[in-house]
């Protein structure tokens, strides 16, 4: 099939995707052989075409695991399980909280918590990710709008954007109704976008501006794994580059993933982007990327995403721009030792024991009222 067939003056490439289904152990009936065989010719396809792939019956749960979901999630929305929660993103200098990332959590009666990473792609293939974006948008928008109007300011907040929803003709329309309902500065909204995203959208420079002249922000999320060029990157009215988790996890550990954020820092400086560094966990690598210049950061060093009402008590607690716990301004703080401070060694402890740790910090608050700490100035 390498040679091409040639129709009427076109040349044609064909190739062939083969699923192999052995009797008996596969099915003692034809209907069952040829169904199974079918089952392994998809996952012949999904594995880049062109292959053969024998049958197993992990393909059949997993297809059917499949459809569970599909159908459930189509549920999902009507039935109130699906909720948008919070990440901080905080100054990496100064660690005062400058944004937030909403992150949908789907909570379902059937299986549990679902990973957003285990059903999003499902909605975006059956199509359900249309009403559930649409969704997660109004949702954050109108959360955000309900805390300003309670006294709570959350300068902006970031929203993650699928391909689909982008390449839907009336996606900014929806977007302009969702803007004017909920009465949220444009300004104030962040769309996030994979370079993968921008790449599969036909003319997303046009779309991507027309977002722009709403005033929207827009940020290059996973950055550094994709494949976008330089020149590319020039010319697309995005204001934010989010360095990807997998580069961060090798501060300290690996120069490569250290140059490689080098690297984006100077490119970003250059094309004068903003940079955020994401899955920050731990002081050194805050240290590390404030240092490189990097502009804002979010991780678990900071809060992993909770509900809005765990966001709202944890962040207005603290003085209008006061440093935040677990950062200190000179961002190379690894150990706190002040009645004001966040002791860092906590971060750990607090996923192990989340209720002796909600215990705790409520003593620290008390402390830090009778210590009158206003600002937590750590180091
Ligand atoms: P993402 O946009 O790259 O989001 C960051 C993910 O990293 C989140 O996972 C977040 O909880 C996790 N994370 C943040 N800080 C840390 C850290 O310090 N360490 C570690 N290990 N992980 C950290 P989550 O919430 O499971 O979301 C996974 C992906 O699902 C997101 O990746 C995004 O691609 C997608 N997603 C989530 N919500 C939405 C949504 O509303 N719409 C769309 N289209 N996609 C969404
Ligand atoms: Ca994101
Ligand atoms: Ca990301």
């Amino acid at each position: 099939f390498d040679a091409p067939f040639r129709l009427g003056g076109h040349e044609l490439y064909l190739s062939a995707s083969v699923g192999i289904s052995v009797f008996p152990n596969d099915g003692v009936s034809v209907g069952d052989l040829l169904r199974n065989a079918d089952t392994a010719m998809y996952r012949a396809k999904a594995l880049g075409r062109g292959q053969f792939h024998f049958y197993t019956p992990e393909m059949t749960r997993d297809a059917q695991e499949k459809i569970q979901i599909e159908s459930l999630l189509r549920r999902a929305l009507d039935n109130g399980e699906l909720s948008v929660h919070l990440q901080p993103q905080v100054e990496a200098r100064g660690g005062r909280l400058v944004g937030a990332e909403a992150l949908i959590r789907w909570d379902s009666p059937e299986l549990g918590s679902v990973p957003p990473a285990r059903f999003i792609p499902l909605a975006e293939e059956s199509g359900t990710i249309i009403a559930l974006g649409t969704w997660v948008l109004r949702e954050t928008c109108r959360q955000v709008m309900k805390w300003t109007a309670s006294g709570f300011e959350l300068p902006q907040v970031s929203v993650n954007l699928s391909v689909k929803q982008l390449e839907r003709p009336e996606f900014v329309e929806t977007l302009q109704a969702i803007l004017e309902e909920t009465g949220i500065e444009p300004g104030r909204l962040k769309l996030e976008i994979t370079e993968s995203v921008v790449m599969a959208v036909d003319d997303a420079f046009t779309l991507l501006d027309r977002l722009r002249k709403i005033g929207i922000s827009l940020a290059l999320d996973d950055f550094g794994t994709g494949y976008s060029s330089l020149s590319y990157l020039k010319m697309l009215p995005v204001q934010q580059l989010k360095i990807d988790r997998s580069f961060v996890i090798g501060i300290g550990q690996n120069p490569e993933d250290e140059a490689i954020i080098r690297s984006v820092m100077a490119l970003a400086q250059s094309l004068n982007f903003e940079v955020v560094a994401e899955g920050v966990e731990t002081a050194e690598q805050a240290a590390f990327l404030s240092a490189s210049g990097c502009h804002q950061l979010q991780g678990f060093l900071h809060g992993s995403a909770v509900a809005p009402a765990e966001f709202r008590a944890r962040w207005s607690s603290l003085p209008r721009g006061a440093a935040l716990p677990g950062v200190c301004s000179a961002g190379n703080c690894v150990q706190a030792n002040s009645a004001c401070c966040w002791p860092h060694w906590w971060l750990p402890w607090r996923r192990l024991r989340p209720s002796a740790f909600s215990l705790t910090v409520s003593a620290w608050r008390w402390n830090r009222r009778r210590n009158n700490c206003l600002a937590a100035t750590c180091c």
